[in-house]
């Protein structure tokens, strides 16, 4: 068995297929592209998988990095899948589960899309990367690249959090400030030459890492699949890799019987996915004057907002959307109770939580996974003093 099983890119919207060991962005028609595997050819066993690192690279025969000296880690991955009883039984969920993405590298899940997108733009032979960022894609993407040894370029508004901005810095990034919103960022990074755009879903291997989110959930609870599994909505990658990595497992066939129902959580101040779910329509309309605390889901329009709704679609799943009073309530509600202190986006997820249990679309006895995606040290501004 090689190190990577990856086969080719395929086109999710026209179907075309693309090869693999090249540098691409999007499809020709405009869609992004998904990474696609021999699974069949997978001969891992889950014993085999349970003596390797607790990292992400675990999963390499569904990652899409080939050579294993090409792999650019910090050490991402295997991030706690915490019981939060006090909580659980608080809300009315007594087997409720957290996994804190803020225990990762840079702080967000953000790294896991970076140390596979990186380690793969540089194996494909990419050396210079560029993007817009509200701010942590930018942190993490510029962390990964100082330990390739690439150079980055990033660009994010003036208003993005001041945190992000050092820690592009401290690592040696180019920093960009934009006077406006992340469009205005995606515009100066076009105008760029000389390097690889590996803007949200503008290159397909960002949503592989992702997707070992998905994969962490199922190892974790013994390949036995939660009810529900909550996850807090922006570009919709992460959501989107969850539900690709499931679909994977079932055919390695590791695990069967009917997938979670996956809930994209979105704030009332930018909920285009929440809006086209509940209008039924197969993509999202831009959202005007977009503005939320919970920044890292301040998406307008997503390129990859139809891969959210046919996720949701395909596993029973909804959008929730939740006010920025009580995404904070709830971060500050779940900090006094179970000593966790999470960002915004993640407090969305428990907002969501508490709001589908008394509406009764998750009941009592299901066993519901929420994405914390951060960590709320990256966000002190939500802690008046
Ligand atoms: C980027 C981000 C999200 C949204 O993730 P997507 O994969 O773009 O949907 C959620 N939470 C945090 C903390 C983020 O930085
Ligand atoms: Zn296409």
């Amino acid at each position: 068995m090689t190190f990577s099983a990856l086969s080719h890119l395929e086109c999710p919207k026209c179907g075309q297929t693309h090869d693999a060991d090249q540098v691409i962005g999007l499809c020709p028609c405009g869609s992004p592209l998904l990474a696609r595997y021999d699974v069949p050819a997978v001969t891992l066993t889950k014993d085999e998988l349970a003596a390797r690192p607790p990292d992400l690279w675990r999963y390499h025969e569904l990652l899409p990095v080939r050579a294993p000296e090409n792999v650019v880690t910090l050490g991402e991955g295997m991030t706690p899948l915490l019981p939060l009883p006090r909580y659980g039984r608080e809300v009315g969920v007594e087997r409720l589960l957290m996994k804190d993405e803020g225990l990762i590298p840079t702080g967000t899940f953000k790294a896991r899309g970076a140390a596979v997108g990186v380690s793969r733009a540089y194996e494909v032979g990419v050396r210079r990367i560029a993007m817009p960022t509200n701010g942590n894609a930018g942190s993490s993407w510029a962390a990964y690249a100082a330990r390739a040894g690439m150079a980055a370029l990033i660009s994010m508004p003036v208003a993005a959090p001041e945190i992000c901005r050092r820690e592009v810095k401290v690592v040696g990034a180019e920093l960009h400030l934009v006077d406006g919103l992340i469009g205005d960022a995606a515009a100066f990074i076009r105008e760029q030459e000389g390097y690889f755009d590996v803007s949200t879903l503008k290159e397909p291997y960002r949503i592989e890492g992702k997707k070992t989110m998905g994969l962490e959930i199922a190892e974790q609870l013994g390949w036995q699949l939660p009810d529900v599994i909550l996850y807090p909505t922006g570009g919709g990658v992460g959501i989107i890799g969850i539900w690709k990595a499931l679909v994977e497992l079932r055919e390695l066939g590791w695990i069967d019987g009917p997938l979670p129902r996956l809930v994209a959580v979105q704030s009332t101040g930018c909920a285009p996915i929440v809006q086209a779910y509940e209008k039924g329509l197969p993509e999202s309309e831009p959202w005007p004057d977009a503005k939320t605390i919970a920044f890292g889901i301040t998406v307008p329009k997503a390129l990859g907002d139809f891969l959210v709704l046919q996720a949701i679609a395909d596993t029973d799943g909804c959008a929730v959307a939740v006010d920025d009073e009580t995404i904070l309530a709830e971060q500050h509600h779940l900090a006094r109770l179970e000593g966790a202190f999470i960002c915004p986006e993640g407090a969305a997820t428990f907002a969501a939580v508490r709001r589908l249990r008394e509406s009764g679309w998750i009941r009592a006895d299901d066993q519901v996974v929420a994405l914390n995606t951060g960590l709320g040290l990256k966000y002190p501004e939500t802690v008046p003093l």
